[in-house]
């Protein structure tokens, strides 16, 4: 066990997944734990802090006994701006996020996985190698068990860690084994005081404390990561992709083959792969890639590679109705994930869009909705803004506040051979619980046409 160095006092900042996790392999470790919530704890968590006997609050955060701790623990969705969080730092107590207290519990070995768009995919597809390897793996991060959870009662030998921006945020000793980073577009810069430099600053951490025995895959062709990568020494192997044949690739894609050229080498119809999409590609490619590096055998990674089911509201097909079909990408909660749907469409279509903007530019997907599109369905509270920018292109458009008016109106729109694409570049919190309920609702009407 790495942890030595044991403080008294842990306070823990949010009561969700990562929160109750953290709490219990603190409490496991032999800390004073506290655990705080501004809002209601779910029933479920209240539960297991409960079994555990430790101490929670919900509905407010008790200065007293917040900042009398040695170390806080704070969710990720938990911003720096937060009054609770401003005074922690202003008494000067280390801030860090679950992940990186998990890691000092465990030798396992660690495949982390950020990047703007497709953690979710290519963590998912990871994970799924991995099982499909035989091997001892857990999944963690922003999706399945809480990392700690998993230290605490359910050890693994490796776990597949999807890491968002917030997670590195709080990241410091935490090391990754096998690094992958898929892209930095702009996401969430309304947490980074609008500074792009901020956000990519964030990703990069996933970086830090590699060393010449780990690996870091990365996607070469963005511009982003690679002006940023001439800023660092790093010490870990590079493993670079590309979907060209390109000098020093490690993964590529060529004349349709998937090819991986080292440790050992691969390669596989490109038409086998079981996601479509463009971006698929990239994420097959880091997945394929961290899969050969970990020892992985070409059949499993071939075969896993083809029999991937996919993630729900990832580019997710519902169903056809009378000739039209039905795609839920939901989770394409910003500009550049409704680009890569965009350009995988094969069909005319028509494009829901709207939600919460989180400071879109709408002028990466123009051309493509010119090209792809034969109408558009505003989805929101408040669709002004997509009216200012997309009714000037003259294709026509439908104004919608609820699911049910938006799933007809896009339908009364479509024809046979047209395809119905949800990938609204927003938020859903406006008319939604979440990503989840806006994906859910939207096949479900889409179903019962
Ligand atoms: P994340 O977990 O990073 O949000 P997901 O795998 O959940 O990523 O996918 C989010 C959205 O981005 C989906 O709409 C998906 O189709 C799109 N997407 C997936 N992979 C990529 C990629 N490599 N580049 C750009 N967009 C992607």
């Amino acid at each position: 066990m790495k942890g030595t160095n044991k403080m008294k006092r842990i306070v823990i900042l949010g009561a969700a997944e990562s929160g109750v996790g953290a709490a219990v392999l603190a409490q496991k470790e032999g800390f004073d734990v506290f655990v705080t919530d501004m809002g209601t704890i779910k029933p479920h968590y209240k539960e297991m802090l409960d079994g555990h006997g430790i101490a929670w609050e919900e509905g407010r955060h008790t200065e007293e006994q917040v900042l009398n701790a040695d170390e806080i623990i704070k969710s990720p969705g938990i911003p720096d701006t937060a009054a609770m969080v401003v005074k922690v730092k202003a008494a000067g107590i280390p801030i860090i996020s679950e992940i990186e207290f998990a890691g000092r519990y465990t030798d396992a070995k660690m495949i982390c996985i950020t990047g703007s768009n497709g953690k979710t995919t290519t963590t998912s597809l990871i994970y799924h190698i991995f099982k499909q390897a035989g091997y001892d793996v857990g999944l963690a991060g922003n999706i399945g068990r809480s990392l700690a959870l998993q230290v605490a009662e359910d050890p693994h030998a490796y776990y597949v860690i999807e890491l968002s921006s917030f997670q590195l945020d709080n990241m410091y000793d935490f090391r990754a084994n096998i690094a992958v980073l898929l892209n930095i577009t702009p996401d969430h810069l309304d947490r980074y005081h609008n500074s792009m430099q901020e956000y990519a600053d964030a990703k990069m951490r996933i970086l830090q404390n590699q060393t010449s025995d780990d690996a870091f895959v990365f996607w070469n062709d963005d511009p982003v990561i690679t002006r940023e990568l001439a800023k660092y020494h790093i010490e870990s192997r590079m493993c670079p992709f590309s979907i060209i044949k390109k000098e020093g690739m490690i993964g590529y894609i060529a004349d349709g083959e998937y090819v991986i050229e080292r440790p050992t080498p691969f390669n596989m119809e490109q038409e086998e792969l079981a996601l479509t999409g463009k971006h698929n590609l990239y994420n097959s490619l880091a997945a394929g890639i961290a899969a050969d590096l970990s020892g992985i055998s070409n059949e499993v990674i071939r075969q896993s590679l083809s029999d991937f089911e996919g993630v729900e509201h990832r580019l997710e097909y519902v169903c056809r109705v009378h000739g039209v079909t039905f795609i839920n990408d939901s989770k394409a909660t910003n500009v550049d994930a409704c680009w890569y749907a965009l350009e995988s469409m094969t069909q005319p279509t028509i494009l829901i869009l709207g939600g919460l903007d989180k400071g879109n530019d709408y002028n990466q997907i123009k051309d493509l909705v010119q090209q792809k599109c034969k109408g558009l369905v505003y989805l929101g509270v408040d669709n002004r803004k997509l009216h200012d920018f997309f009714d000037p292109l003259g294709l026509p458009v439908a104004e919608t506040h609820s699911m049910k008016d938006c799933v007809e109106a896009c339908y009364k729109m479509a024809s046979p051979g047209d395809t119905i694409l949800l990938s609204p570049c927003c938020a859903s919190f406006d008319l939604f619980k979440n990503m989840e309920d806006r994906g859910e609702q939207f096949k479900a009407l889409a179903r019962s046409l």
